[in-house]
């Protein structure tokens, strides 16, 4: 009997457990949420450890310090409050990436954005030279790449075959067979599910909340390398209100709502996997 409630307790236990792939603690955030607000709405959905980018990169230290347990702080490249513009043209980026690097406050680096049509180009010196850092430093790297297709992306993933790269949004707008390509071809990438909700790049689930029939199929053939994340960063849906606060984190509980809800529709092992297991290893977290 006790052995056979160990086994229950042990997978249910293995079912609640969570890892947000993908949060950000942005300067606009923190106007109107305190870490201490971040903190509570994590541990209130029992997350393990969530993966924090910040703009200024400096924030995501202040709030890790607080509960270096509860987060793996990214080295972001965005060092000021309007970084996302310039990161690219500043050589002193990389230092400050290595010095974080070098004295483990940062275990990764990331988000890193790039736009089809739009500087900076993937070839810049600054990336490379991150991506140089990743490699030498054995850090994760989150990359997010807004484009219609996988081109750009696979020309990241082959170029950096030794670096682990999560790709953010699954690629935004591309679809379960842009994506199968991807994996196809790069088994250094992980791909995090964040922000494929139907208020933001949307194109997951069908009306009834479950995965779309060739996303499930996608995600079951490749159930150890898909992870899921909120990325409580509102607003992008909202552009009439560039100079109000960021409220991301108001919604998190309906955003983590609605990826809970289409993988309890998952097979509990591939849905553990989704959750928290492939983030585990992605990160290679120690607690
Ligand atoms: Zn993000």
């Amino acid at each position: 009997m006790a052995v056979l409630l160990i086994f229950f307790c042990n997978t249910w236990a293995s079912e609640q457990q969570i890892i947000d792939s993908h949060i950000h603690y942005n300067w606009d955030q923190a106007e109107i949420t305190t870490p201490q607000d971040v903190i509570r709405i994590l541990k209130k959905h029992a997350v393990e450890f969530a993966v924090l980018a910040s703009t200024p990169t400096a924030l995501a230290l202040q709030l890790s310090e607080l509960d270096r347990k509860l987060f793996f702080p990214l080295f972001s490249p965005y060092t000021h409050e309007l970084g996302k513009q310039d990161w690219y043209k500043n050589e002193q980026t990389w230092k400050l990436a290595e010095q974080g690097l070098k004295n483990k406050s940062y275990l990764g680096i990331g988000e890193i954005h790039f736009m089809a049509g739009f500087p900076p180009k993937t070839d810049n010196l600054v990336f490379r030279k991150l991506m140089q850092l990743a490699y030498e430093y054995h850090a994760p790297t989150l990359i997010h790449v807004d484009a219609s297709n996988e081109t750009i992306f696979i020309g990241i993933c082959q170029q950096h075959p030794e670096i682990r790269i999560q790709f953010a949004h699954a690629g935004g707008n591309l679809l379960a067979p842009h994506i199968e390509k991807i994996l196809n071809t790069c088994e250094n990438v992980w791909i995090d599910l964040s922000a494929r909700d139907p208020w933001r790049y949307d194109g997951l689930t069908n009306a009834q909340g479950k995965l779309k029939l060739d996303w499930r199929e996608l995600i079951l053939k490749f159930d150890h390398r898909f992870m899921i994340g909120t990325d409580p960063v509102w607003r992008v849906t909202r552009t009439q209100s560039w100079d109000q606060a960021d409220d991301g984190w108001n919604y998190y509980d309906k955003l983590m709502d609605y990826h809970l809800r289409w993988l309890s529709d998952l097979p509990p092992p591939t849905r553990s996997k989704l959750q928290y297991q492939n983030a585990k290893n992605f990160y290679n977290f120690e607690n």
